[in-house]
């Protein structure tokens, strides 16, 4: 599968306050171009909201302090 037809992350829609989509800085947008834009697999903020949705914990979030 050619790079240009990678999916967005399917959290780009709803994305939590950590997300790379959801900050402005420079550093973030290089990150949301790499990760939000294909690469989410890879993201450590998707692995760990997969991994709550999976443990059936939808409701928490874990990025609350
Ligand atoms: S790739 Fe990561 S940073 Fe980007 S929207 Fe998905 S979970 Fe958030």
């Amino acid at each position: 599968m050619p790079p240009e037809s990678k999916l967005r992350c399917p959290f780009v829609a709803a994305p939590s306050p950590q997300c790379y989509v959801a900050d402005l800085s420079s550093k973030a947008v290089e990150k949301a171009i790499f990760y939000c834009g294909g690469e989410f697999e890879r993201c450590e903020i998707y692995a760990a909201r997969m991994a709550l949705e999976k443990g059936g914990l939808k409701n928490e979030s874990p990025f609350q302090p």
